[in-house]
């Protein structure tokens, strides 16, 4: 176990959720800034934080079968990390990385990666720059409307609480993709209140199990083969997703 700790959640003196500096980063946080290349992550010369973050002391145990207060402390470890790493004025992007049975794993335990880097990669900054865009225009939050489009429509719904809806996005990239959104508008995890981390926890754990129980483990499988053609329309699967609950 890496005894260079960044954060923790622990009971009775026992951690729940770990945070430590990735062995094997894929970018490092110390060094000069320094831009070159146009790719996603040749763009700065390898600077950024990369930190690995436990899951659970279980070995394997996957978010499906998270308890909600369980995973309500790993969404609260996720939000202080991002809140921390925004204080890092060299970064402009922080991300929360989560691989279910990824044949690539570096690492067996049950984990998942929170990285910030200097640079907003480009598909995030086509997202941002488009609902500026629709902004400028309408005056309305684009998120906000689409949400109350899918709400309308209900078709591509999942499941809902007070607080957050699953839907299965009207252009869906992949078979069975979830989106998870606050029915009221809120444009910053990092600023989600305490009080929001059980429900977004229970849709979460909720969402996963429904995935599960719909396609068992063969999706990995064909994301793993990076073919993201989508043979399952979101309306079919909201469909199945929502009878699998
Ligand atoms: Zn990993
Ligand atoms: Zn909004």
């Amino acid at each position: 176990m890496n005894p260079e700790e960044i954060a923790a959640v622990r009971e009775d003196g026992a951690w729940l959720v770990r945070v430590t500096p990735d062995k094997q980063p894929l970018l490092r946080i110390e060094g000069d800034l320094e831009r070159r290349g146009a790719g996603m992550f040749d763009k700065m010369n390898a600077i950024g934080a990369h930190e690995l973050v436990s899951d659970t002391p279980e070995h394997a145990r996957p978010w499906a079968d998270f308890s909600p207060a369980h995973m309500a402390h790993l969404l609260g470890i996720y939000r202080a990390r991002i809140a921390d790493l925004r204080r890092d004025r060299r970064f402009r992007h922080a991300a929360v990385l989560k691989n279910h049975s990824a044949l690539w794993s570096r690492y067996v335990h049950a984990h998942s990666h929170v990285i910030a880097t200097p640079f907003v990669s480009k598909r995030v900054e086509e997202e941002l720059a488009g609902a500026r865009e629709y902004y400028r225009m309408k005056e309305r939050c684009a998120f906000c409307d689409q949400l109350a489009e899918e709400l309308q429509v209900d078709a591509r719904v999942i499941v809902r609480n007070p607080d957050f809806v699953v839907f299965a996005p009207f252009a869906s990239e992949r078979p069975y993709e979830m989106w998870i959104a606050p029915l009221r508008h809120a444009a910053d995890f990092g600023a989600l209140p305490d009080r929001a981390l059980l429900p977004l926890a229970e849709l979460m754990v909720g969402a996963l199990g429904r995935l599960r129980a719909t396609v068992g483990h063969e999706l990995g499988m064909e994301w793993a083969t990076g073919i993201f053609s989508n043979p399952v329309p979101p309306e079919e699967a909201a469909r199945r997703l929502k009878a699998a609950g």
